[in-house]
C-alpha cells in the first residue's frame, strides 16, 4: 500500500500550517512533481527561497561539493565559504561585516541586538526603542513578533519583548518624538512589505525617514529578508532607493534553498559585537555559505536585467487582466489583488499545475528569479483563466 505522507503529516506535526493538497515530491527548475506525478509550475519558490530554481546544476555543484568536504564545523573553527561569502555580500553592499545565522528572524534578532548595544553604549540604556511600520512582519520569534507591527500575530502570545513601537509608512510624528525624548535606537522597514500584501513604501517617504535617521543617529535598519537577493530587480531593494541604511537583514532566497541568515553591519555597528555578544551554532553553515556564494555571485547586472524584463511582463499581463483589481510590488515580487477570493484563485490554480502565494488578501507571486520566459507566460495564462471565473 502507498504511504499516505498527508495523513502521517496530519498526525503527527504540530498543526501551525495549514497545507494545499500537494506532496512535493521532486523538480526541475521551475517545476515541481507531486506525488502522483503530476506537475506544477512554480510561481512561489518556497516563499521566495528557491532563487534559481529547484535542483539547479550550478547550485547542485556548490552544495554538493562542499557537503563532500566538509559539511559543518561549528563557528570554533574558519571555513573558507563562510569567509568569500562575507567578503562578497560586503563587496556588493558596501557594508562592513556581516553576522551569519538560519533564519530571517534570526538575522533581524541580530540586527536589533546591534541596534541596542550601538545605542546604549553611545547613549545609554534608555535609548532603545525600535519603531517599525504597521503592516510589517519581521518574524515569529518573541522578539520579531514585538517588532511586526500587526496586533494579530501578537494575540496570546503576550508578553512580549519590550521596546518596540510601530508607526504608519509616511508618518514621521511617531518617530520624531521617540527621538525627541532620547529613546529611539532603530527604525526598521521593508522596503516593500510582503506578507503585509506585497505593498512597497513611497520613495519619498524612504528618503525622509533616510535623512531622519542620519541626522539623529538613529540606525536604519533595512528587513531584505524576503525583498533581497535580486527579488526586487536590484541585489537589496534598498538600493531602488538610493539610501544607505545602517543594517541589513537578510534570509529566504540568500542560499537558495538552504538555510541562511545574514545580517549585514555598516559602517556605525561594523564593530559593535565583541566575544561572547552573540552566536549560533549552524550559522555560517559552510554548505549554505557554498550555496550563497554560488547564488549571489550568479546575481549579475543580466540576471537583474531578466528579473526586470519578467517583472515589466507580468505587470502589463495582469494590469489590463479581467477579474484583476490592482498589481503591487516590485521586480519579481508580486501581489494581485483579484475580484474573487484570492484564497479561491491559488486552490483552483493548483488544480491547474500552477503553485501561488497569498498575502493578506493578495495572491502572491514569487518565481524563481531565471524562470524561462515560456514557463511564466503558461503560468500567467492559467492565473489569468482563474481570475476571469465568474
Ligand atoms: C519571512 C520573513 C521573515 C522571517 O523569516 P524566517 O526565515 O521565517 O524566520 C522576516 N522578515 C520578512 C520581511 C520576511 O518576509
Amino acid at each position: 500500500m502507498k504511504t499516505d505522507i498527508k495523513k502521517i503529516d496530519k498526525q503527527y506535526i504540530a498543526s501551525t500550517y495549514k497545507r494545499f493538497p500537494v506532496v512535493a515530491v521532486s523538480g526541475k527548475g521551475s517545476v515541481i512533481t507531486g506525488e502522483d506525478g503530476k506537475k506544477y509550475i512554480d510561481m512561489g519558490s518556497g516563499i521566495g527561497v528557491t532563487a534559481f530554481g529547484i535542483a539547479d546544476e550550478a547550485w547542485l555543484k556548490a552544495v554538493c561539493g562542499q557537503a563532500s568536504l566538509i559539511q559543518h564545523a561549528s563557528n570554533l573553527y574558519y571555513t573558507e565559504p563562510c569567509a568569500k561569502l562575507a567578503r562578497t555580500l560586503c563587496r556588493r553592499t558596501g557594508m562592513k561585516k556581516v553576522f551569519f545565522s538560519n533564519s530571517g528572524a534570526e538575522a533581524n534578532e541580530c540586527a536589533i541586538k546591534a541596534a541596542r548595544k550601538y545605542a546604549s553604549v553611545k547613549y545609554g540604556p534608555e535609548r532603545h526603542v525600535i519603531a517599525t511600520l504597521n503592516n510589517s512582519f519581521h518574524g515569529r520569534t518573541l522578539t520579531t513578533l514585538a517588532a511586526t507591527g500587526q496586533a494579530k500575530f501578537h494575540e496570546l502570545f503576550t508578553p512580549l519583548t519590550e521596546g518596540f513601537v510601530s508607526f504608519d509608512a509616511g508618518d514621521m510624528s511617531i518617530p520624531k518624538e521617540l527621538n525627541a525624548r532620547g529613546a529611539l535606537a532603530a527604525v526598521m522597514i521593508e522596503c516593500v512589505q510582503g506578507e503585509g500584501g506585497v505593498i512597497p513604501l513611497g520613495d519619498g517617504f524612504v528618503k525622509e525617514l533616510y535623512a531622519f535617521c542620519k541626522a539623529n543617529d538613529v540606525l536604519l535598519i533595512v528587513d531584505e529578508v524576503q525583498t533581497g537577493n535580486g527579488r526586487t530587480g536590484e541585489l537589496y531593494a534598498y538600493m531602488n532607493y538610493g539610501i544607505t541604511p545602517d543594517v541589513v537583514s537578510t534570509a529566504k532566497g540568500l542560499a537558495g534553498g538552504l538555510p541562511l541568515g545574514a545580517t549585514l553591519l555598516g559602517e556605525k555597528c561594523a564593530d559593535v559585537f565583541a566575544y561572547g555578544d552573540h552566536g549560533s551554532t549552524f550559522g555560517g553553515n559552510p554548505v549554505s555559505c557554498a550555496a550563497a556564494l554560488s547564488v549571489i555571485r550568479r546575481i549579475d547586472k543580466k540576471t537583474l536585467a531578466g528579473v526586470k524584463a519578467k517583472s515589466r511582463f507580468v505587470f502589463e499581463t495582469l494590469n489590463s487582466a479581467e477579474g484583476v483589481e490592482s498589481v503591487t510590488g516590485a521586480g519579481l515580487m508580486i501581489g494581485i489583488k483579484t475580484v474573487r477570493p484570492a484564497s479561491d484563485v491559488v486552490n483552483e490554480c493548483i488544480e491547474r499545475g500552477v503553485l501561488c502565494l497569498t498575502a493578506k488578501d493578495k495572491v502572491r507571486l514569487l518565481p524563481a528569479l531565471n524562470i524561462p520566459m515560456k514557463t511564466l507566460e503558461k503560468a500567467l495564462d492559467v492565473i489569468k483563466e482563474v481570475c476571469a471565473r465568474k
